[in-house]
């Protein structure tokens, strides 16, 4: 019997959604192993108001740190709670999300601990000889299974690849005191890429364009259909339009780019390249609009259209605006 502790992301303090993936998994291997789920949440005074969301997605006990320090990441501050918690060895696993936060976070905390951290994982799993995890390598050419030998196992789960169940329970919350000093790292600003646009990862609603689309100009008509699509929607893009400099990598789908779970994707002028559909195959409906039938592209699309991008986009735009006026 084993508890499980997510670590949680929080963000101009609130909880961030990849933190109830976390969460998420936490409480399903927590189920495996017979112990509860807790999950730990610093951040300024008034986070604690998204804690009670946590139970209803698994969490049997969230610790709450509420400091004026705690607004923006603070790592030490962090990796103290995480210790604290831990005590001398409370945990079966520990669970981080795979962001850049918990990728600067997970090795702190491997290190304080002196555990074992698999990073980037896309499947835990308790099997007979203990807790197995499944990451991707060499931009996923290669999948490494990795057994951990003593707990807590440290582990980072890629975003966007775990999802929370909810259950009809309340989580119990308790403060958490954790001091924050000493401190030798201060972080004075997270800036995000593109203000105010949605980031591709986070969207309900993808739109992604790729070589067929011939020229960066040309973006203004998928940027048309975001618009038309509304809120929620946002742009995304192969490699081969980021290498070629038309779109920023932050919006690259894929292997060695983002991995995405929309409930719906469009995919315009993109082949389906294997390393396209790795970052992309989860979600939940797929539109593919590509000139060649054959392109490998409709194997996984439950909707093609079999046409010419410059033809069928602006006419979508159109179809999907009269429709939302119509509701
Ligand atoms: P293309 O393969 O050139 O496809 C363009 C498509 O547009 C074609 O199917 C064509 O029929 C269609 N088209 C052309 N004109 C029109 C038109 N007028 N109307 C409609 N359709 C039209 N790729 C990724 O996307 N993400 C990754 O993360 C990624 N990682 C990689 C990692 C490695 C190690 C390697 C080796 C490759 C990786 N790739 C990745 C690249 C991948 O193999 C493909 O080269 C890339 O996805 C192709 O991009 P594309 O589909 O935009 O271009």
């Amino acid at each position: 019997m084993a508890d499980v502790l997510a670590v949680c992301e929080v963000r101009d303090g609130a909880v961030r959604g990849v933190s109830r993936e976390v969460v998420g998994a936490a409480a399903r291997l927590a189920g495996e192993l017979g112990g509860s789920t807790h999950a730990l949440l610093l951040g300024p005074p008034g986070v604690g108001s998204g804690a009670a969301d946590l139970g209803e997605i698994g969490a049997d006990r969230i610790y709450v740190a509420e400091d004026d320090d705690f607004g923006l990441y603070h790592p030490e501050a962090s990796v103290r709670a995480v210790a604290e918690l831990n005590g001398s060895g409370a945990y079966g696993a520990i669970l981080f999300p795979a962001t850049a936060q918990g990728k600067d976070l997970a090795p702190r905390c491997a290190a304080r601990l002196d555990c074992g951290l698999a990073t980037d994982a896309t499947e835990v799993e308790v099997e007979k000889e203990g807790l197995v995890v499944t990451r991707p390598l060499y931009a996923g050419k290669a999948l490494a299974r990795m057994k951990f030998a003593a707990a807590p196992a440290l582990v980072s789960l890629r975003p966007n690849v775990f999802s929370p169940d909810p259950r009809p329970a309340a989580g119990e919350i308790v403060a958490l005191e954790v001091a924050s000093e000493p401190r030798r790292i201060r972080v004075r600003e997270i800036e995000a890429g593109e203000r105010g646009k949605l980031d591709v990862a986070e969207a309900s609603v993808v739109v992604s364009g790729g070589r067929g689309l011939q020229d960066a100009d040309h973006w203004a008509l998928l940027e048309d259909l975001v618009d038309a699509l509304g809120e929620g929607a946002a742009l995304g893009a192969s490699r081969a339009v980021v290498d070629a400099g038309w779109r920023p990598h932050g919006e690259q789908v894929g292997q060695t780019g983002k991995t995405v779970a929309p409930n719906l994707y469009f995919a315009v002028g993109i082949s389906g390249a294997i390393q396209h559909l790795a970052g992309m195959r989860t979600a939940n409906v797929i539109v593919a609009i590509n000139k060649d039938p054959e392109a490998p592209i409709f194997g996984v699309a439950d909707y093609g259209i079999v046409g010419d991008l410059f033809e069928v986009l602006p006419r979508l735009a159109e179809e999907i605006r009269a429709v939302r006026a119509a509701q």
